[in-house]
Protein backbone atom coordinates (compact mmCIF):
# COMPACT_ATOMS: atom_id res chain seq x y z
CA UNK A 1 0.00 0.00 0.00
CA UNK A 2 1.03 3.74 -0.97
CA UNK A 3 1.82 5.53 1.97
CA UNK A 4 1.26 9.33 1.32
CA UNK A 5 3.79 11.74 2.87
CA UNK A 6 1.10 13.17 4.92
CA UNK A 7 0.40 10.24 6.38
CA UNK A 8 3.56 8.77 7.03
CA UNK A 9 3.73 10.72 10.57
CA UNK A 10 0.54 8.59 11.63
CA UNK A 11 2.17 5.59 11.09
CA UNK A 12 5.40 6.41 12.95
CA UNK A 13 2.76 8.45 15.45
CA UNK A 14 1.43 5.05 17.36
CA UNK A 15 5.40 4.01 17.63
CA UNK A 16 6.87 7.18 19.04
CA UNK A 17 2.99 7.24 21.33
CA UNK A 18 4.18 5.03 24.57
CA UNK A 19 7.48 6.31 24.60
CA UNK A 20 6.37 10.19 24.30
CA UNK A 21 3.64 9.33 27.14
CA UNK A 22 5.74 7.91 29.68
CA UNK A 23 8.35 10.92 29.46
CA UNK A 24 5.84 13.58 29.30
CA UNK A 25 4.50 12.09 32.71
CA UNK A 26 7.29 14.11 34.47
CA UNK A 27 5.61 17.02 33.45
CA UNK A 28 1.52 16.25 33.76
CA UNK A 29 1.33 16.28 30.14
CA UNK A 30 -1.41 14.17 29.38
CA UNK A 31 -3.02 15.19 26.45
CA UNK A 32 -2.03 13.59 23.14
CA UNK A 33 -3.33 13.73 19.82
CA UNK A 34 -2.32 11.04 17.91
CA UNK A 35 -2.83 12.79 14.81
CA UNK A 36 0.24 14.84 15.38
CA UNK A 37 2.61 12.37 16.78
CA UNK A 38 5.52 11.23 15.10
CA UNK A 39 5.91 13.96 12.77
CA UNK A 40 10.05 14.42 12.76
CA UNK A 41 9.58 17.52 14.39
CA UNK A 42 13.09 17.73 14.87
CA UNK A 43 13.74 17.67 11.24
CA UNK A 44 10.96 20.35 11.00
CA UNK A 45 12.57 22.52 13.56
CA UNK A 46 16.05 22.28 11.81
CA UNK A 47 13.73 23.59 8.93
CA UNK A 48 12.65 26.08 10.81
CA UNK A 49 16.18 27.61 11.25
CA UNK A 50 16.02 28.14 7.45
CA UNK A 51 13.58 30.97 8.67
CA UNK A 52 15.57 32.07 11.32
CA UNK A 53 18.82 32.76 9.38
CA UNK A 54 17.12 34.56 6.71
CA UNK A 55 15.64 37.04 9.19
CA UNK A 56 19.00 37.07 10.52
CA UNK A 57 21.11 38.16 7.26
CA UNK A 58 18.12 40.13 5.98
CA UNK A 59 19.68 43.66 7.91
CA UNK A 60 22.58 42.93 4.94
CA UNK A 61 19.42 42.87 2.19
CA UNK A 62 19.18 46.69 3.13
CA UNK A 63 21.58 48.22 1.08
CA UNK A 64 19.59 46.26 -1.85
CA UNK A 65 16.65 47.44 -0.57
CA UNK A 66 17.17 51.40 0.21
CA UNK A 67 15.21 53.15 2.37
CA UNK A 68 12.37 55.34 2.73
CA UNK A 69 10.36 56.65 5.58
CA UNK A 70 6.83 54.96 4.58
CA UNK A 71 8.40 51.66 4.52
CA UNK A 72 10.04 51.90 8.21
CA UNK A 73 6.30 52.65 9.31
CA UNK A 74 5.08 49.55 7.89
CA UNK A 75 7.35 47.57 9.07
CA UNK A 76 6.72 49.20 12.84
CA UNK A 77 3.22 48.06 12.23
CA UNK A 78 3.74 44.79 10.92
CA UNK A 79 6.30 44.43 13.74
CA UNK A 80 3.28 45.41 16.56
CA UNK A 81 1.00 43.22 14.78
CA UNK A 82 3.08 40.29 15.24
CA UNK A 83 4.02 40.85 18.62
CA UNK A 84 -0.05 41.33 19.42
CA UNK A 85 0.51 37.27 17.46
CA UNK A 86 2.01 36.13 20.47
CA UNK A 87 1.23 38.07 23.59
CA UNK A 88 -2.88 37.61 22.63
CA UNK A 89 -2.55 34.75 20.47
CA UNK A 90 0.29 32.56 21.06
CA UNK A 91 0.13 33.11 24.42
CA UNK A 92 -3.12 34.38 25.96
CA UNK A 93 -5.03 32.34 24.04
CA UNK A 94 -3.65 29.23 23.03
CA UNK A 95 -1.05 28.53 26.02
CA UNK A 96 -3.45 29.75 28.83
CA UNK A 97 -6.76 29.95 27.67
CA UNK A 98 -7.78 32.96 29.16
CA UNK A 99 -10.57 33.57 27.18
CA UNK A 100 -13.12 32.34 24.94
CA UNK A 101 -13.35 33.54 20.99
CA UNK A 102 -15.74 32.86 17.97
CA UNK A 103 -14.43 30.01 15.45
CA UNK A 104 -13.49 32.25 12.77
CA UNK A 105 -11.66 34.83 15.03
CA UNK A 106 -9.73 31.84 16.67
CA UNK A 107 -8.80 30.72 13.10
CA UNK A 108 -7.42 34.06 12.21
CA UNK A 109 -5.63 34.27 15.54
CA UNK A 110 -3.98 30.76 15.26
CA UNK A 111 -2.89 32.44 11.70
CA UNK A 112 -1.16 35.36 13.41
CA UNK A 113 0.04 33.43 16.33
CA UNK A 114 1.65 30.84 13.70
CA UNK A 115 3.39 33.98 11.75
CA UNK A 116 5.26 35.35 15.06
CA UNK A 117 7.73 33.10 14.29
CA UNK A 118 7.69 31.62 17.89
CA UNK A 119 7.04 27.99 17.32
CA UNK A 120 3.96 26.05 15.84
CA UNK A 121 1.24 26.88 18.38
CA UNK A 122 1.96 23.16 20.02
CA UNK A 123 5.13 23.63 20.35
CA UNK A 124 5.42 26.98 21.91
CA UNK A 125 2.33 25.79 24.15
CA UNK A 126 3.94 22.52 25.24
CA UNK A 127 7.21 24.16 26.17
CA UNK A 128 5.33 27.66 27.85
CA UNK A 129 2.53 25.95 29.56
CA UNK A 130 4.35 22.71 30.57
CA UNK A 131 7.97 23.62 31.39
CA UNK A 132 8.55 26.99 31.96
CA UNK A 133 5.05 28.02 34.23
CA UNK A 134 5.63 25.20 36.76
CA UNK A 135 9.47 25.77 36.96
CA UNK A 136 10.01 28.91 36.19
CA UNK A 137 13.76 30.28 37.43
CA UNK A 138 14.17 26.74 38.85
CA UNK A 139 16.33 23.57 37.75
CA UNK A 140 13.36 22.08 34.74
CA UNK A 141 12.64 25.66 33.15
CA UNK A 142 13.28 25.19 29.99
CA UNK A 143 14.64 28.59 29.70
CA UNK A 144 15.63 30.78 32.80
CA UNK A 145 18.52 32.72 33.43
CA UNK A 146 19.41 30.25 36.48
CA UNK A 147 21.10 27.87 33.63
CA UNK A 148 23.26 30.89 32.03
CA UNK A 149 22.48 33.85 29.39
CA UNK A 150 22.86 32.06 26.42
CA UNK A 151 21.07 29.24 27.15
CA UNK A 152 18.33 31.58 28.05
CA UNK A 153 18.23 33.59 25.19
CA UNK A 154 18.89 30.93 22.49
CA UNK A 155 20.72 28.24 23.46
CA UNK A 156 17.88 26.57 24.59
CA UNK A 157 16.18 26.19 21.43
CA UNK A 158 19.02 24.02 20.10
CA UNK A 159 18.79 21.31 22.84
CA UNK A 160 18.14 17.70 22.65
CA UNK A 161 16.79 17.60 26.02
CA UNK A 162 14.91 20.11 28.50
CA UNK A 163 17.02 20.63 31.70
CA UNK A 164 15.36 18.82 34.47
CA UNK A 165 15.06 18.64 38.35
CA UNK A 166 17.94 16.81 40.24
CA UNK A 167 16.92 13.06 39.96
CA UNK A 168 14.47 13.10 37.31
CA UNK A 169 14.81 12.30 33.90
CA UNK A 170 15.12 14.50 31.13
CA UNK A 171 12.66 15.41 29.05
CA UNK A 172 13.14 15.30 25.20
CA UNK A 173 12.16 18.09 22.79
CA UNK A 174 10.39 16.30 20.61
CA UNK A 175 7.91 15.23 22.99
CA UNK A 176 6.80 18.74 24.30
CA UNK A 177 6.46 20.10 20.81
CA UNK A 178 4.32 17.44 19.65
CA UNK A 179 2.17 18.02 22.70
CA UNK A 180 -1.20 19.04 21.98
CA UNK A 181 -4.11 21.12 23.81
CA UNK A 182 -7.48 18.88 24.25
CA UNK A 183 -9.30 22.08 23.94
CA UNK A 184 -9.23 22.24 20.25
CA UNK A 185 -8.74 18.69 19.26
CA UNK A 186 -12.27 18.60 17.31
CA UNK A 187 -10.99 22.07 15.22
CA UNK A 188 -9.44 20.52 12.17
CA UNK A 189 -8.04 24.05 11.29
CA UNK A 190 -6.74 24.25 14.27
CA UNK A 191 -4.58 20.83 13.98
CA UNK A 192 -3.71 21.87 10.65
CA UNK A 193 -1.98 24.67 12.28
CA UNK A 194 -0.61 22.28 14.97
CA UNK A 195 0.48 19.85 11.94
CA UNK A 196 2.37 22.25 10.01
CA UNK A 197 2.83 25.51 11.26
CA UNK A 198 6.98 25.18 11.41
CA UNK A 199 6.60 24.71 6.94
CA UNK A 200 4.04 27.87 7.52
CA UNK A 201 6.39 29.87 8.55
CA UNK A 202 9.39 28.93 5.93
CA UNK A 203 7.12 28.94 3.05
CA UNK A 204 5.72 32.41 3.94
CA UNK A 205 9.94 33.57 3.22
CA UNK A 206 9.22 32.36 -0.69
CA UNK A 207 5.50 33.96 -0.91
CA UNK A 208 6.21 37.58 0.75
CA UNK A 209 9.09 37.95 -1.91
CA UNK A 210 6.46 36.25 -4.58
CA UNK A 211 3.61 39.15 -3.48
CA UNK A 212 6.50 41.72 -3.11
CA UNK A 213 6.61 41.17 -7.11
CA UNK A 214 3.53 41.04 -7.55
CA UNK A 215 3.11 44.77 -5.60
CA UNK A 216 6.36 46.21 -7.44
CA UNK A 217 4.92 44.71 -11.25
CA UNK A 218 1.39 47.43 -9.84
CA UNK A 219 3.02 50.21 -8.29
CA UNK A 220 6.58 50.03 -9.13
CA UNK A 221 6.31 54.05 -8.16
CA UNK A 222 6.19 53.00 -4.15
CA UNK A 223 7.44 49.54 -3.84
CA UNK A 224 10.06 46.78 -4.81
CA UNK A 225 10.15 43.20 -4.64
CA UNK A 226 13.53 43.14 -1.76
CA UNK A 227 11.83 46.19 -0.12
CA UNK A 228 8.71 44.44 0.84
CA UNK A 229 10.67 41.38 1.37
CA UNK A 230 12.98 43.10 4.04
CA UNK A 231 10.71 45.47 5.34
CA UNK A 232 7.45 43.84 5.53
CA UNK A 233 8.66 39.98 6.24
CA UNK A 234 12.12 39.76 7.67
CA UNK A 235 12.70 42.97 9.96
CA UNK A 236 9.75 42.56 11.61
CA UNK A 237 10.58 38.81 11.94
CA UNK A 238 13.87 39.59 13.45
CA UNK A 239 12.49 42.11 15.83
CA UNK A 240 9.97 39.93 17.24
CA UNK A 241 12.01 37.16 17.70
CA UNK A 242 15.20 38.55 19.55
CA UNK A 243 12.52 40.81 21.40
CA UNK A 244 10.49 37.86 22.68
CA UNK A 245 13.55 35.51 23.14
CA UNK A 246 15.02 38.77 25.68
CA UNK A 247 11.92 37.85 27.80
CA UNK A 248 13.01 34.89 28.91
CA UNK A 249 16.65 36.63 30.09
CA UNK A 250 15.39 40.09 31.39
CA UNK A 251 11.82 39.25 32.28
CA UNK A 252 13.38 36.63 35.04
CA UNK A 253 16.21 38.79 35.92
CA UNK A 254 16.89 40.48 39.40
CA UNK A 255 18.31 43.25 37.57
CA UNK A 256 15.04 44.40 35.42
CA UNK A 257 12.53 46.19 35.96
CA UNK A 258 10.16 45.65 39.06
CA UNK A 259 8.08 43.39 40.95
CA UNK A 260 4.83 43.84 42.53
CA UNK A 261 3.99 40.42 43.73
CA UNK A 262 5.89 37.48 45.13
CA UNK A 263 5.21 34.69 41.91
CA UNK A 264 8.04 32.37 43.67
CA UNK A 265 10.03 33.20 41.04
CA UNK A 266 12.18 35.97 39.25
CA UNK A 267 9.56 37.47 36.98
CA UNK A 268 9.78 41.25 36.34
CA UNK A 269 7.50 43.90 35.04
CA UNK A 270 8.72 46.32 32.72
CA UNK A 271 7.28 50.29 30.80
CA UNK A 272 9.93 50.00 28.54
CA UNK A 273 10.38 46.67 27.58
CA UNK A 274 6.16 47.47 26.05
CA UNK A 275 8.29 48.97 23.06
CA UNK A 276 9.54 44.75 22.29
CA UNK A 277 7.69 42.44 24.31
CA UNK A 278 3.94 44.41 23.52
CA UNK A 279 1.69 43.72 26.27
CA UNK A 280 3.89 40.86 27.76
CA UNK A 281 5.80 43.74 29.50
CA UNK A 282 4.30 42.85 32.95
CA UNK A 283 5.61 39.76 33.26
CA UNK A 284 5.94 39.51 36.99
CA UNK A 285 1.86 40.24 36.87
CA UNK A 286 1.59 37.27 34.21
CA UNK A 287 3.63 34.95 36.53
CA UNK A 288 1.27 35.82 39.63
CA UNK A 289 -2.03 35.71 37.36
CA UNK A 290 -0.69 33.21 34.67
CA UNK A 291 -4.44 32.20 34.01
CA UNK A 292 -5.68 36.06 33.31
CA UNK A 293 -6.04 37.75 30.49
CA UNK A 294 -5.27 41.19 31.95
CA UNK A 295 -1.69 41.96 32.87
CA UNK A 296 -1.38 45.14 33.42
CA UNK A 297 -3.06 45.53 36.88
CA UNK A 298 -2.40 49.05 38.18
CA UNK A 299 -3.70 52.20 36.17
CA UNK A 300 -0.89 52.87 34.34
CA UNK A 301 -0.03 49.62 33.59
CA UNK A 302 -3.65 49.16 32.06
CA UNK A 303 -2.94 52.12 29.74
CA UNK A 304 0.06 49.83 28.44
CA UNK A 305 -2.50 46.70 27.69
CA UNK A 306 -3.35 46.98 24.78
CA UNK A 307 -3.93 43.32 24.17
CA UNK A 308 -7.06 43.76 27.08
CA UNK A 309 -8.23 47.09 26.03
CA UNK A 310 -8.72 45.25 22.73
CA UNK A 311 -10.50 42.34 24.37
CA UNK A 312 -12.97 44.80 25.72
CA UNK A 313 -13.46 46.26 22.71
CA UNK A 314 -13.89 42.85 20.93
CA UNK A 315 -16.53 41.18 23.98
CA UNK A 316 -18.69 44.27 23.08
CA UNK A 317 -18.99 42.99 19.66
CA UNK A 318 -19.25 39.31 20.23
CA UNK A 319 -16.31 38.26 18.87
CA UNK A 320 -15.02 37.30 22.69
CA UNK A 321 -16.35 36.51 25.77
CA UNK A 322 -15.08 34.69 29.04
CA UNK A 323 -12.37 37.11 29.62
CA UNK A 324 -10.54 35.81 33.00
CA UNK A 325 -9.27 38.81 35.40
CA UNK A 326 -8.70 38.33 38.99
CA UNK A 327 -10.73 40.37 41.33
CA UNK A 328 -9.51 44.22 42.85
CA UNK A 329 -9.28 42.55 45.88
CA UNK A 330 -7.51 39.84 45.21
CA UNK A 331 -4.96 41.56 43.56
CA UNK A 332 -4.28 44.04 46.12
CA UNK A 333 -4.36 41.03 48.98
CA UNK A 334 -1.49 39.95 46.84
CA UNK A 335 0.30 43.09 46.69
CA UNK A 336 0.25 43.76 49.94
CA UNK A 337 1.59 40.54 50.92
CA UNK A 338 4.43 40.86 48.85
CA UNK A 339 5.27 44.77 50.31
CA UNK A 340 4.80 43.22 53.66
CA UNK A 341 7.12 40.34 53.10
CA UNK A 342 9.60 43.10 51.49
CA UNK A 343 9.50 45.16 54.27
CA UNK A 344 10.40 41.96 56.49
CA UNK A 345 13.37 41.83 54.68
CA UNK A 346 14.62 44.78 54.92
CA UNK A 347 14.60 45.06 58.12
CA UNK A 348 16.09 42.03 58.49
CA UNK A 349 18.53 42.92 56.54
CA UNK A 350 18.97 46.24 58.46
CA UNK A 351 18.94 43.78 61.63
CA UNK A 352 21.52 42.15 60.64
CA UNK A 353 23.80 45.24 59.25
CA UNK A 354 23.67 46.93 62.75
ZN1 LIG B 1 8.18 33.75 32.31
ZN1 LIG C 1 2.54 32.46 30.30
Amino acid sequence: MLILDSERPLFYGFQWAKKIEKESAIFKVDNFNKDTLGVNEHFIYKMSRLGVMISVLSPICLFWAGFRWEWLVACLIVHRFLLWGHSMCLHTYFSHGAFKAKRWFQFFMGCVGTMAHLGSLNAYAGIHVNVHHPNADKDGDAHSPIHGFWHAFIAWRYKEHFTNPEGVKPVRVKSVYNWVDPRFKNYPEIRFLWRYGFQMQNLSFPLAYLLGMVLEYYFPAHITAMAFFVYIKCLPCLAVQLGLLSINVMGHSDWFGYKSFDSDDNSRNSFIAFLIWGSTCFHNNHHMFPKSARTGLSFWETCFDFDYLGLKVLEKFGVVWGIIEPSKERIEKEREQYRVAENKELYIDLDSAA
